[in-house]
C-alpha cells in the first residue's frame, strides 16, 4: 500500500491522513473486498462466510497522522 508522506517547511514529515471504506457482513464481519462483489451478494446472496442472507455494514477507517522519524538525524 503507497503512504503518502508531507513535508513540513521545517523539515518534519508527516504521514498523510486518509480514509478508506470497506464492506463488510453484519453477521460475521467478513470483509468484502470490492464494491462489485457486496453487489453480487445483495441481490438475493448470502454472505460465503456465515451464511446469512447478506445484509451489509460499511465501516471507513480513518488514518491517523503522525510524525516519522527523519533518516540521518540525530
Ligand atoms: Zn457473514
Amino acid at each position: 500500500m503507497a503512504e503518502d508522506i508531507l513535508t513540513m517547511d521545517d523539515g518534519s514529515q508527516w504521514h498523510q491522513v486518509t480514509t478508506s471504506q470497506v464492506i463488510v457482513c453484519a453477521f460475521c464481519d467478513n470483509i468484502v473486498d470490492t464494491e462489485e462483489e457486496a453487489q453480487s451478494y445483495a441481490n438475493g446472496g448470502t454472505c460465503p462466510s456465515c451464511s446469512n442472507s447478506w445484509t451489509e455494514k460499511r465501516s471507513v477507517t480513518i488514518g491517523v497522522a503522525a510524525p516519522t522519524p527523519i533518516a540521518g538525524q540525530t
